[in-house]
């Protein structure tokens, strides 16, 4: 079983390392770590073309797989991982264990989901993991369920296109609910900017807010991990709706008669 290890958090971060470990203990796993050489969260889903990207190999000590540190996003690392690192296909594509959580809309902005929707692209399953705790984050209960989810995985396979969009609520080892496989939320966030004068006296603004903590309904992932349920999310690469596309073939037909009727003015 050969993993790929990946991370938006940067290859020195704890979530990373922890989850390293105990995936190396598992039977049979061959881990291979591939990460950004710094923090890229909230990168998305950007790759890196103008410019070159250098493998690194980075001494982790007490670390029995060989860790790449990548200067570049979190979805680069998944691919040059694939394509130029791992000396074959990988089996299965981890990224995380990233510090917060990636609920409902955070999967659009989300270093640690994209790197894990590559592995997808790519055509392997992959698992996304998220601690929703900022203070003091013990990754090992995290580690130890994606160690057993990995294992499940591997035993039953994914749909092509989809992958798990897993987060683990703040709360300590043994006190975690349960596990529910949930939608996605559709929790917001206020967003502001913080308008701020430098010392140079030019205007600049920095991006803040918060999620806007309204309720949100117990079968989400925000609902479980409120509710201190490790949430699963599957998630699915295709954005287009079916649905949808079948109430437009109206605006269609009303289109083409448009183009139609501007091509036959010209000739
Ligand atoms: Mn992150």
């Amino acid at each position: 079983m050969r993993i790929l290890l990946v991370n938006d958090d940067g290859v020195y971060s704890a979530g990373l390392q922890t989850l390293r470990a105990t995936l190396e203990r598992m039977p049979g796993a061959e881990v291979y770590v591939v990460a950004p050489d710094r923090q890229r969260s909230a990168s998305g889903h950007a790759i890196t073309l103008h410019k070159p990207l250098y493998i690194e190999e980075v001494d982790i000590p007490g670390a029995e797989s060989p860790v790449y540190a990548v200067n570049g996003t979190p979805a680069d690392c998944t691919k040059i991982g694939m394509l130029a690192v791992l000396p074959g296909p990988a089996d299965l594509v981890i990224s995380g264990i990233n510090r917060g959580g990636n609920l409902g809309l955070d999967v659009l902005y989300s270093g640690t989901v994209s790197a894990a929707i590559e592995g997808v692209i790519l055509g392997v399953p992959a698992i996304a993991v998220s601690l929703a705790a900022w203070e003091n984050p013990d990754y090992r209960p995290a580690a130890a369920f994606t160690a057993q989810l990995v294992e499940l995985v591997m035993d039953r396979g994914l749909p092509p296109g989809v992958l798990l969009n897993v987060n683990v609520p703040p709360v300590p080892d043994g006190a975690v609910a349960g596990v529910a496989v949930t939608r996605l939320s559709r929790r917001s966030y206020r967003d502001r900017f913080e308008r701020r004068v430098d010392p140079r006296g030019r205007t600049y603004y920095w991006l803040a807010g918060d999620p806007v903590e309204d309720p949100q309904p117990a079968d989400t992932d925000v609902g479980a991990v409120r509710a201190g349920l490790i949430s699963i999310t599957p998630l699915r690469l295709n954005l287009a709706d079916e649905g949808v596309i079948h109430q437009l073939r109206p605006w269609q037909d009303w289109l083409q008669e448009r183009l139609t009727a501007a091509r036959s003015r010209r000739s």
